[in-house]
């Protein structure tokens, strides 16, 4: 027997998806942004093909990923504390937003206890806005070249991820994102020459992936343009 499940489905988001999916190119993943929605619109997601999901709530997470198919591929997109990390690191696939030595050391740290190598980038400091996380190209420098990076088996750097300013200037957005590739080009000669794994750039959200596109992306995180207008007001929070 066929069941026709589109009598029950938010239509929208598989359209979305859809027509996001004519935009990108060949060698860009669409990141469905996920966060402060429910199980039922990622379900949405996941019947027209999309995989890959990014929230920035561990905890949050922690439940969707229990709750949703096995197949599902987890990026943790948000700035994450050390004290959450045990939420999600025996599954979760890159996590995009390590902004310190610190952090890095302690997401290794519970990797090693659950025998995993956790895919991490670098959150660069791209819109230098004081309300933005993010390190400086200088900093990046340091923690790789320290005694205490080389000891981290259980991490592997992939690449690095930055949010763009809120402007409405496309010139300004598209100086960030150039930027944001030029850091890349520059750690991959002086680091990762010989490390294929190394060549993600994680920028571009629903009001800027285009540029962030032609500016070379690989990762697009996109939420709003997907599941439509985030409402804050019920229970969620979010560091901005
Ligand atoms: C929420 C969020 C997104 C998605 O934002 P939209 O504008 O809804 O596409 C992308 N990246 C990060 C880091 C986010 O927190």
């Amino acid at each position: 027997m066929h069941l026709d499940l589109s009598f029950f489905c938010n239509m929208d988001i598989i359209n979305n998806i859809e027509n996001i999916r004519k935009e990108i190119p060949q060698g860009v993943t669409l990141i469905a942004v996920s966060k402060t929605k429910p199980e039922e619109d990622i379900m949405q997601a996941y019947s027209c093909g999309q995989r890959v999901f990014g929230e920035n709530k561990a905890q949050e997470l922690k439940q969707k990923h229990a709750d949703l198919p096995e197949d599902i591929q987890w990026h943790f997109i948000g700035h994450l504390q050390e004290n959450k990390i045990k939420y999600i690191i025996n599954f979760v696939t890159l996590i995009h937003s390590v902004d310190s030595l610190k952090l890095l050391k302690e997401i290794n740290k519970r990797a090693a206890t659950c025998q995993r190598t956790v895919d991490c980038l670098f959150e660069m400091d791209i819109s230098h806005e004081e309300s933005k996380f993010g390190l400086s190209e200088k900093e990046v420098y340091s923690i790789l070249q320290s005694e205490e990076y080389k000891q981290l088996n259980n991490i592997r750097i992939c690449g690095v991820m930055g949010v763009g300013s809120i402007t409405d200037d496309p010139n300004q957005t598209r100086k960030e994102f150039k930027e944001l590739k030029n850091i890349f080009n520059n750690l991959k000669q002086t680091f990762f020459q010989d490390k294929d794994y190394f060549k993600e750039i994680s920028m571009g959200m629903t009001g800027d992936y285009p540029i962030a596109i032609e500016e070379g992306a690989t990762l697009i995180r996109i939420g709003s343009k997907i599941f439509g207008a985030r409402d804050y007001s019920k229970n969620n929070t979010e560091q901005a």
